[in-house]
């Protein structure tokens, strides 16, 4: 299935300059979500993921059915605020602003392989970000997944070392 023709383009959004990827018309077609989803599964399998961990929130939307169909667990790694438990921070640069992101202390278990799941890489902030608050708990990060990867962006430079994975690239 060529993937592609379920990305939305939005030019100027959400500022002038940026190139939006909408992901939103891929999971709202029921044969091209699951297609996007069933690869990272693949993936997923390959790699040995034992736990899901998604970004908010378009990393809930792409993870989640990836952590169903494995019947493992998915754990949040959300803005401050938002999480209920005690947390652990990172800051990270976004390709718009900057920001921290926050995961319960308790959601990675140690020597636990780590599968994280976005739609799109673009600087590699927020997986770096991601990762380090994964191996901050002693978690294993096996691989990186992405339905959308912004090549000229050069967020792979950023999680050097660390397997990655994209349906598309950009
Ligand atoms: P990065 O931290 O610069 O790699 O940006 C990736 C994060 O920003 C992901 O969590 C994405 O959901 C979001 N993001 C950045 N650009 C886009 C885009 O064009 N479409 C959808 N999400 C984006």
């Amino acid at each position: 299935m060529d993937l592609k023709k379920y990305v939305t383009t939005v030019e100027g959004w959400p500022k002038e300059g940026i190139s939006f990827k909408d992901i939103t018309t891929i999971m709202d077609n029921g044969k091209a979500y699951r297609y996007a989803t069933d690869q990272i599964v693949e993936y997923a399998k390959e790699v040995g993921a034992e736990l899901i961990v998604g970004p908010e929130a378009r990393g809930f939307i792409t993870g989640c059915p990836v952590a169903y169909a494995l019947e493992i667990g998915f754990a949040p790694v959300r803005k401050p605020g938002k999480l209920p438990r005690e947390v652990i921070s990172a800051d990270y640069g976004l390709e718009y602003g900057k920001d921290t992101l926050t995961m319960h202390k308790d959601a990675v278990k140690p020597g636990q392989k780590v599968l994280i799941v976005d739609d799109l890489l673009a600087t590699g902030g927020t997986v770096a970000a991601t990762i380090q608050l994964i191996e901050e708990l002693g978690g294993e990060v096996v691989g990186c997944a992405f339905l959308i990867e912004l090549e000229e962006l050069h967020g792979r430079d950023k999680i050097k070392g660390h397997d990655i994975f994209t349906l598309m690239k950009y």
